[in-house]
């Protein structure tokens, strides 16, 4: 009896300990990772099947722990609307002897439009200051005309000019192009001498809500050579006079070809969900300064690439983009915190946000601070997760700093007990969902442990994830949610200068405006989400929510047509902006600075 109750409270003692062993082991994280970056949720893209899995996931989780739908709603997810991609809707050129065949261009107005037809050659527009001059359009008269043009640049030019055209090549710069000439319509096709000769242009992913003002179709290389039938050259001649890039070659009117256009774009639109629960303070908030603190990281991702921001290589395209650390490292992280939180008493109110279509341009952060269910003046600060699963030699960044003069001490006391080598940025002008925060003057944080090779590929796996140091970030960031849930007063917002334009402009641009478009809304022109503190279109009295309509006599229908636009200006010399503030229209000057 004695040996077998030794036995059988041995037997305990080793159930304990290995109970309290697993214990000690078990990470806060680790699951979370696993769930969300099964390849059952196939990457989670925004308004897909996979987002809503995982939506399902972070519900689950938050309802665990106790946690409820905000105040006035009846469900975690907050759905919103977003633009998810484009595809043809019926669109035809017809004329004499065609064979009615077209494509729209992904970017198109919907519409109708005939009449008589120039080729304007490869129709790109180089804007002076270049150092080399190029326009397609220098001789011709293309007002209330259908224009045709060639894809791609001049094939036989030497590398130099050939990298000045390729800038001016884009599509959607043809199409400003044309339009800002008066053409009512413009036609592209690849011509015999180039790629993809003859073939239609292939739809691409683009979530901008609406068209740029003109309509754009691409036709078959064989409907085109049918339109040069009275014509003094052949298309094929014609394209190889163009291909050396000298500039007085010219495109001419095409006789005898009078043609209807149809041009349909079908704008899929999606439902994307964002997931936001919270914990109520624990004691009557009262008077409390700002009752709300929000944590919050993305929980989408790519999908399997389809979107256009995957870097996967060849052997690796359409394959499942986990999104291990981009982010359920972030999200796990998000419900690692709100875990601890849990247990603990709180004086605020904590909020935990899962964004998603961050990864098609933070929409739905964007949507929630635009019309948020809670006052965005509410929020004492927000804390932000993006990529916080592959830390490297014990080193945390610590991005939008600069947002309040709280920071630095709420950051240096939390890491008394987490010793984590930080590296602390100032700037709130990130690509992640802290820039939506910091638009909204809301005192903000973003953790990240860096950039590395899986990154936006399908190899960003759960197995990668260093998990130990996962839980260390999760308790860092638990220990300044708490101080702030705490503290009798809110964190006071700065609004943080930035003289580096990050993200939206072209490359070369050396200049720099300082404004921030607004991607979620649908309006002609080009919406201001914010501008950037000391920046010049700070300096020039825009402010968010302006329409700029036109900038240096160009008319911006959109925000292609803003960074266009950007080319015209000059650093130091004062440019002309038409806005809509209101309703009303109104003038000012803006002095592009240089990039810093
Ligand atoms: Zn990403």
């Amino acid at each position: 009896m004695k040996n077998k109750i030794v036995a059988v409270v041995a037997g305990f003692a080793l159930m304990l300990a290995a109970s309290l062993g697993l214990q000690a082991q078990a990470s806060n994280t680790r699951a979370h990772v696993e769930a969300l970056a099964s390849p059952r949720l196939e990457g989670r893209l925004a308004g897909t099947n996979g987002e809503r899995l995982a939506s399902d996931y972070i519900v689950g989780e938050l309802t665990k722990i106790g946690a409820k739908p905000l105040p006035g709603q009846l469900d975690f997810r907050l759905p919103f609307e977003f633009t998810a991609g484009t595809k043809d809707g019926g669109s035809t050129v017809r004329f004499e002897g065609g064979t009615g065949n077209a494509r729209a261009l992904s970017f198109s107005d919907n519409g109708d439009a005939d009449g008589a037809v120039v080729f304007a050659g490869y129709g790109i527009v180089v804007l002076e200051g270049q150092g080399f001059g190029y326009d397609s359009y220098a001789t011709l008269d293309v007002k209330d005309k259908i224009v045709l043009v060639l894809r791609y640049f001049p094939e036989d030019a030497e590398q130099k000019t050939k990298g000045i055209l390729a800038r001016y090549a884009d599509l959607r710069y043809k199409a400003m192009a044309a339009r800002q000439r008066g053409a009512k319509a413009v036609m592209i096709v690849a011509g015999p001498r180039s790629p993809n000769a003859g073939e239609l242009v292939p739809m691409t992913f683009d979530t901008a809500l609406a068209g740029s003002g003109i309509l754009a179709v691409s036709i078959t290389g064989d409907d085109a050579k049918l339109m040069f039938r009275q014509a003094e050259k052949s298309l094929e001649e014609a394209q190889k006079s163009l291909d050396d890039a000298n500039p007085h070659a010219t495109g001419f009117a095409l006789p005898g070809v009078s043609v209807r256009m149809h041009a349909a774009v079908e704008r899929e639109r999606r439902t994307g969900h964002n997931v936001v629960g919270y914990l109520p303070a624990t004691v009557p908030v009262g008077t409390m300064a700002k009752p709300w603190v929000a944590v919050g990281a993305h929980y989408d991702h790519l999908g399997h690439g389809e979107a256009g921001n995957t870097l996967a290589g060849k052997e690796d395209a359409g394959k499942v983009h986990a999104g291990a650390d981009d982010n359920a490292s972030g999200s796990a992280a998000v419900l690692a915190v709100a875990a601890t939180l849990a247990k603990q008493p709180r004086r605020r109110n904590v909020v935990f946000g899962f964004w998603s279509g961050e990864e098609l341009g933070l929409i739905g952060s964007s949507a929630f601070a635009t019309k948020p269910p809670i006052a965005i003046e509410s929020l004492a600060a927000y804390l932000n997760f993006d990529m916080v699963g592959r830390m490297q030699d014990n080193k945390l960044t610590v991005q939008a700093a600069g947002t309040s003069p709280a920071w630095a001490r709420l950051i240096e006391q939390a890491n008394v007990a987490a010793g984590f080598d930080l590296a602390v940025q100032e700037d709130p002008y990130q690509p992640t969902d802290v820039a939506t925060f910091n638009l909204a003057s809301v005192p903000s944080l973003s953790f990240f442990t860096g950039t590395h090779a899986d990154y936006h590929k399908p190899s960003d796996t759960a197995d990668k994830i260093d998990y130990e140091d996962l839980d260390r970030v999760v308790d860092f960031a638990a220990s300044i949610v708490k101080r702030l849930s705490d503290a009798p007063e809110a964190p006071a917002f700065t609004k943080v200068d930035q003289k580096l334009q990050t993200g939206g402009g072209r490359a070369g641009v050396r200049l720099f405006t300082g404004t921030i478009p607004d991607y979620s809304t649908e309006v002609k022109g080009l919406l201001l989400g914010g501008v950037i503190g000391g920046g010049p279109a700070e300096a020039a009295g825009l402010k968010k929510g302006d329409v700029i309509v036109e900038i240096a006599g160009q008319t911006i229908t959109n925000i292609y047509d803003y960074t266009y636009a950007l080319d015209v200006l000059k650093i130091g010399q004062p440019a002309k902006v038409v806005y809509l503030r209101e309703g009303k229209k109104l003038e000012t000057t803006l002095t592009p600075a240089a990039r810093k």
